[in-house]
């Protein structure tokens, strides 16, 4: 999901189409995973305090739900969010939720304690990239965290009661690894509570260290028929303790199928062979 904004490409998740955006930094921070051509020709800038202002002193006083833009705004460290939170308050007394997308090494920086304050400051959504649950593709995919490392920051979040989706890639593991791929990822999962799975369809853009890859055949992408096997294995091994959204209606996927486990997952298995139902 893209939107032109004169001199930045804005990214935002889908569910935020209608939630006012805040930009909140330019550019990604780390700017290495392998599969991501998002933010490459763009320098990482946190946006001055003073246009922070700016923006939502021309918006709208009744807003409810804004959305901080950038490649991970929880880069900005705990006392600058701090005081964003507490201007979006200032200038929208009536907003309900503020989200954002964040990262596992981002929210590694902040302690259980700084996430609760920040909950209660507003900020009630993050957008994580957890992809996979296999070390060895975190790796390859030069992601910048392992699954333990990640199952730490969601128990942290958890326990701050800062609620989070969970974005995983299938076809990330290659040909071939999809099934264990799907396995240990949904092990994970199994692992903390989430409000939602979404998942993402491993795509190649042009000039990536993964095009780079499979043109020098050090990665094999998976077919469809393996990438939808990956999907319903998923489905097969999650079992959450409290009610999770499975969603795969991100415009990325080869099918779009959406429902909440685990009351759901047979009726989710069954839309597989039925795409682009909504259970
Ligand atoms: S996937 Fe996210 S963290 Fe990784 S390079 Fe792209 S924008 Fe940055």
């Amino acid at each position: 999901m893209e939107v032109v904004n004169t001199n930045h490409m804005v990214f935002y998740p889908q569910d935020e189409m209608t939630t006012v955006l805040l930009p909140v930094t330019t550019g990604c921070n780390y700017n290495k995973c392998s599969f991501c051509a998002m933010y490459k020709d763009e320098t990482y800038k946190e946006v001055p305090y003073s246009d922070i202002e700016n923006n939502l002193r021309n918006g709208y006083l009744y807003t409810e739900k804004v959305f901080l833009t950038g490649a991970d705004p929880m880069a900005i460290g705990f006392k600058r969010m701090y005081k964003i939170l507490k201007l979006i308050k200032e200038y929208y007394p009536y907003c309900a939720r503020v989200a954002s997308y964040g990262s596992i090494r981002s929210i590694a920086n902040y302690t259980m304690e700084d996430l609760s304050i920040l909950h209660d400051e507003g900020l009630r959504l993050l957008y994580i990239g957890f992809e996979t649950g296999r070390d060895d593709i975190l790796k390859l995919m030069k992601k910048g965290h392992t699954a333990s490392r990640a199952i730490e920051q969601a128990k942290k979040l958890n326990e701050a009661d800062l609620m989070f989706d969970t974005i995983v890639m299938y076809g990330i593991a290659g040909k071939g690894q999809s099934i264990s791929n799907a396995i240990e990822t949904a092990n994970m999962i199994n692992e903390f509570r989430t409000n939602r799975v979404i998942t993402m369809n491993l795509t190649v853009f042009s000039g990536t260290d993964l095009d780079r890859m499979i043109k020098e055949g050090e990665f094999i992408a998976a077919d469809g028929a393996e990438r939808l096997l990956e999907i319903k294995t998923l489905i097969e091994n999650l079992r959450p303790n409290s009610p999770m959204i499975f969603d795969t209606s991100h415009p990325t996927n080869i099918i779009s199928i959406r429902g909440t486990l685990p009351r759901d997952k047979d009726k989710l298995l069954k839309a597989l062979e039925r795409p682009n139902i909504l259970v």
